[in-house]
């Protein structure tokens, strides 16, 4: 985006108008934990909580038919955001619970193969004695170069990986995992939890049979995740959360499960929250995923350019040979939390300190925790190289 693009990008989150305590502008670099909320968004929330207050799917008065239409209509541009059927949309809480959803429908079949580079949601979830991990190579990217041969050598029943690391960035060629997989009769689930909010996703070019995301990471409010499956695959998974809004209908002997999607939403689900992911999406949408992604790869760049010349003595974790996210590192003898908290303290920048709940990447490659980098749609070259240049400045004062 040029410069009076990302004026006006940023004129439309009004976290930037709110004062800072040290007074100074916001610098907001901590996207890859959440993002921050454009005005269309707080406003579909708002319009829920004012003018659409009901519960879905039940009540035949006019304030139910309106929340109704705007939970469903949601799933609609969820289905045109990821190039899918509608039925083949499941709104759940977030990232978390669709990884777990799908963990437990298939606990009893086959193996699992995922790597170490995973988030602990996707690491968590999947039962040791049932669980294959690709190693990661001497760059830290899962080493792919194993595939077909662990695909060929074990009973694997489902791939599990993250489309673009939360720590290192680097972006999985996920079609030709799809294509290995697929000739080898597996599955492939997609956590797309970084890659979501950052380029466009057409889960009939990539090929996958599953596919993650959290809204928080990409605007909406949090509380809504999206489960994409094959609807053929969902049709056949079972559900786990049972109760209201999963059943057909309940003898005293036995129910009849409603179809998918909506029997693995249990409950009264987060509809002002599905309102702002709808929200949310559109927004991006008339951004053009493509120009955003474009903007992500410069940042990206100018980020680890930025880096190499402000903070020659940082390391950086991993070497993406292709690089879509954030970008993590770590100054030597310098405590991550205390460079994220003094410059939170002192300019009020937000960045994010840690192991960024992917403890096994940091082990693998023996890395310390780090200090993670991670911008979106409103960010500029600018927000970069002051965040690293003061990142610089502070750890000459404390080391
Ligand atoms: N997977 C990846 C790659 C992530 O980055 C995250 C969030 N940091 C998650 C899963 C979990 O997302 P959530 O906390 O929204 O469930």
């Amino acid at each position: 985006f040029n410069e009076q693009e990302l004026c006006e990008i940023k004129s439309e989150f009004s976290a930037f108008e709110y004062p800072t305590p040290t007074g100074q502008p916001l610098i907001y670099l901590d996207n890859a934990a959440t993002a921050l909320k454009p005005r269309a968004v707080v406003d579909a929330v708002t319009q829920v909580l004012t003018q659409k207050t009901a519960n879905i799917h039940r009540s035949v008065h006019f304030l139910g038919d309106r929340a109704t239409e705007c939970y469903e209509s949601a799933r609609t541009t969820v289905s045109y955001f990821l190039n899918c059927d509608e039925h083949e949309v499941v709104f759940l809480k977030n990232t978390t619970e669709a990884l777990n959803l799908v963990a437990n429908a298939f606990a009893s079949k086959g193996k699992i193969l995922t790597s170490m580079a995973e988030h602990h949601s996707n690491y968590l979830v999947w039962p040791e004695r049932q669980t294959i991990r690709l190693s990661l190579n001497q760059h830290g990217q899962v080493d792919l170069s194993q595939l077909d041969e662990v695909l060929t050598a074990e009973n694997i029943e489902l791939i599990s990986l993250a489309h673009v690391s939360n720590v290192t960035g680097n972006e999985i060629p996920i079609e030709e995992v799809c294509k290995v997989a697929h000739r080898h009769g597996v599955k492939v689930l997609v956590d797309a939890a970084q890659s979501a909010p950052h380029q466009s996703l057409d889960v009939e070019t990539l090929g996958c049979d599953f596919l993650v995301f959290s809204g928080h990471k990409l605007g909406s409010p949090t509380g809504v995740g999206v489960l994409f499956g094959k609807h053929q695959l969902l049709e056949e998974m079972d559900y786990w959360l049972k109760g209201g809004a999963t059943v057909e209908s309940v003898s005293l002997s036995s129910h009849k499960p409603k179809n998918a999607p909506w029997r693995f939403e249990a409950g009264t689900p987060a509809i002002e929250s599905v309102a702002g992911l709808d929200s949310a999406l559109t927004y991006l949408m008339e951004l053009d995923m493509d120009r955003v992604h474009d903007h992500q790869l410069a940042l990206g760049q100018h980020a680890r350019n930025a880096l190499k010349e402000y903070l020659p003595q940082a390391i950086l974790l991993g070497e993406p040979s292709s690089y879509s996210g954030p970008l993590s590192f770590y100054v030597p003898g310098v405590s991550p939390h205390l460079l994220a908290r003094g410059v939170s303290d002192r300019y009020s920048i937000c960045i994010r300190s840690g192991y960024h709940c992917a403890q096994p990447l940091h082990d693998t490659i023996n890395a310390p925790a780090s200090l993670r980098l991670s911008h979106w749609v409103y960010n500029s070259e600018q927000d970069i190289e002051t965040a690293i240049k003061r990142i610089a400045a502070f750890s000459n004062i404390v080391s």
